[in-house]
């Protein structure tokens, strides 16, 4: 059976890193979209919950919705709300980010027509990364309609494009000298401010100084933040494993898999394993990019990932049918997996298929 077990008290762990790194007043938004990063987001969520978070963070109303329907009652941000889902955000009271006119115009005229008076919300900037937000030239409109009666500022926030490179990023810098004018406008023209944050997992370790009073971390409470001494830090949370369902003598010159993807280059041992490219283990792994752990050795995908199952090659491993296998959280985390097919933590986590079990471990 394929497992994604999870170890919550490395989450407790990495919480408490980041606490670490926080000023007692600031406080820690717990971004959980994508199923909590593809782990098990009730457990993950209860846990943080436990642990003190101040809020949650999602992605688009759906998720916010679930969290509401399992009880969880802490504030809950939506970063991406859909304008045709503005409803349905209200009847859940999450909070939604505002990142443009036509969407701040869009919850107006629901609020207004729900009689709703102060309903916290938060404005999105744009300040480099051009995905989504108002421009910094948008400011005297937004102070504007934030006067009407139907809304509270709670915070004002950007979002840094590459805060884990190498300081001085001159990028960065000039993002962060935008967002400080804005601080600057809002501090003159709000009383009380709002909240201001610009600092994901990767900025909390990185410029510590600008934690103002929130920060928004998702990949650091899974034990990843983008750099070698802070992941040293903390722990990986998941563990994904498997096992052998069965082996192969196939003889040199023969070829495996779809495509004769590959060729033994002399007589040799193929394990097959029951996880392919629809449980998120992608085609970009194969051809000896991706490895896996067997009874501590190494031993490289060959050929072509099927849809269901792949083939890694054993020839100079000592194992049987039904050995235990590890992707990740052994040897290697589940950052170096990625990094094998060059692709990233995010994207191997939140990737994983539903026929993947997780088993939570306390
Ligand atoms: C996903 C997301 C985060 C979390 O980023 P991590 O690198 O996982 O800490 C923070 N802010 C915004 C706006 C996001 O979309």
């Amino acid at each position: 059976m394929n497992t994604l077990t999870l170890h919550l008290a490395h989450l407790e762990h990495n919480y408490k890193v980041l606490r670490k790194q926080l000023q007692p007043k600031t406080q820690m938004v717990a971004v959980v979209k994508a199923q909590a990063y593809g782990s098990a987001t009730l457990p993950f969520v209860r846990r943080l919950v436990q642990l003190g978070v101040d809020a949650l963070a999602v992605a688009y109303t759906e998720e916010g919705v679930e969290l509401r329907e399992a009880g969880i009652d802490l504030p809950i941000l939506v970063f991406y709300p859909q304008a045709d889902t503005l409803e349905a955000l209200l009847d859940a009271h999450l909070e939604p980010c505002l990142y443009s006119r036509s969407l701040v115009n869009r919850f107006k005229v629901l609020l207004q027509q729900k009689q709703q008076q102060h309903y916290p919300v938060h404005i999105k900037y744009n300040t480099g990364l051009q995905r989504v937000g108002f421009n910094t030239t948008d400011t005297a409109w937004i102070l504007e309609a934030m006067e009407l009666e139907c809304f509270q500022l709670r915070s004002v926030y950007s979002h840094l494009a590459a805060s884990e490179a190498p300081r001085p990023c001159s990028l960065c810098d000039d993002q962060i000298m935008q967002f400080e004018k804005l601080k600057t406008a809002y501090q003159k023209a709000c009383d009380p401010p709002p909240k201001f944050h610009l600092l994901n997992s990767s900025g909390v370790f990185n410029y510590p100084e600008h934690q103002n009073e929130m920060v928004r971390c998702g990949i650091a409470l899974h034990g990843f933040a983008n750099r070698p001494e802070w992941d040293a830090l903390l722990k990986p949370i998941a563990r994904l494993s498997t096992q052998i369902c069965q082996l192969h003598h196939v003889q040199k010159g023969s070829y495996v898999g779809y495509d004769h993807g590959w060729q033994a280059p002399q007589d040799s041992v193929i394990a097959t394993l029951p996880l392919g490219h629809a449980d998120g283990i992608g085609r970009h792994y194969g051809h000896g990019r991706g490895s896996v752990e067997i009874n501590g050795q190494r031993a490289l995908i060959v050929g072509n990932v099927c849809m269901d199952m792949l083939m890694v090659n054993v020839t100079n491993i000592a194992c049987k049918e039904g050995d235990k296998v590890l992707f990740f959280g052994g040897q290697s985390t589940a950052a170096d997996f990625a990094k094998s097919a060059n692709s990233i933590s995010y994207e191997l986590l939140t990737g994983l298929g539903s026929r993947i079990q997780k088993v939570i471990e306390e």
